[in-house]
């Protein structure tokens, strides 16, 4: 299946969504537009948008800080 891409800024619900360059686990409660991955300036990043992965269910990824 194709992982839906939004980039930085886009208008979004709220669910979970990986970023596309370092694979940062977001969890978005409320915001209505998706805000840039934090590691930006830390890492490397191309593609500046993030993978919609909510819907999915709750399959066992990499562990995510808290907000
Ligand atoms: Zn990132």
């Amino acid at each position: 299946m194709v992982q839906k891409f939004v980039k930085y800024g886009s208008d979004v619900s709220a669910g979970t969504y990986i970023c596309a360059d370092c694979g940062y686990k977001y969890s978005n409660q409320s915001k209505k537009s998706i805000p840039p991955c934090p590691y930006l300036d830390k890492k490397p990043h191309s593609k500046h948008g993030w993978y919609i992965v909510s819907g999915q269910g709750d399959a066992a990824e990499d562990p995510y800080p808290g907000n």
